[in-house]
């Protein structure tokens, strides 16, 4: 049977093999770019993600710009947080949510106006992070043209990193980004009967 010595051998010489591998990788990486990001899919944690790397950017003293897309219900954390902060531009989308409005022309109109925001800040090379909150819904809607999308994604200054939210991500908005997350639904509360939680939801 293995000794304690022996186990705490065996894990250093694991251990050892692990760094090696790490700092190899770590050496690897040595491109500096500004990143897309896309967080999508079905579970929680799209929305909650990009404002933890706003949170993030902001403590390092980058300047960061924010477009919500769809507005909700109740205000949110983030809002209260970020949209006087002096390092951040904040937009919200002057309607509701879209099954709310139901109706097409006036969210259409609001979601160009919404997105000339979001172009201005592409075009900006002061702004350092933007983060387009709720975007792909503008474009399952067919809300927004796809092509005018990409085209201020693609032309946007080489070091702005831009992080996207919304469940079903097109595949050239995949196929564009550095770096994709799909986030799983396992379990929500709300299916439960659990209704939204201050700071947890919104
Ligand atoms: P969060 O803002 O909490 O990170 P999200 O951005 O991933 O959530 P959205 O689809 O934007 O998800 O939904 C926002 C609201 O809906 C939040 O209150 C969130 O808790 C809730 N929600 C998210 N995913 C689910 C789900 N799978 N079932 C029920 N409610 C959900
Ligand atoms: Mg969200």
């Amino acid at each position: 049977m293995e000794t304690p010595e022996q186990r705490n051998a065996r894990h250093k010489k694991a251990m050892q093999r692990k760094k090696a591998h790490i700092d190899q990788r770590i050496a690897a990486a040595t491109t500096d770019k500004g990143l897309l990001l896309v967080l999508t899919g079905n579970g929680k944690g799209k929305s909650s993600s990009a404002f933890g790397m706003l949170a993030r950017s902001v403590g390092h003293g980058l300047r960061c710009g924010v477009v919500q897309f769809i507005k909700g219900q109740w205000e949110c954390g983030e809002h209260l947080l970020f949209a006087e902060h002096p390092q951040v531009e904040f937009q919200v989308m002057n309607t509701g949510f879209t099954w709310e409005t139901q109706d097409r022309d006036s969210d259409i109109a609001a979601a160009e106006a919404t997105w000339a925001h979001a172009e201005r800040l592409l075009a900006d090379n002061s702004i350092d992070v933007v983060l387009l909150d709720e975007l792909t819904y503008m474009l399952t809607y067919g809300y927004l043209n796809p092509d005018r999308v990409l085209s201020a994604l693609q032309n946007r200054p080489t070091s702005q990193h831009v992080i996207i939210t919304g469940r079903n991500a097109s595949k050239s908005l995949i196929e564009l980004a550095d770096t994709v997350s799909e986030i799983n639904d396992v379990k929500h509360a709300f299916n439960a009967g659990i209704k939204v939680q201050k700071g947890i939801d919104y």
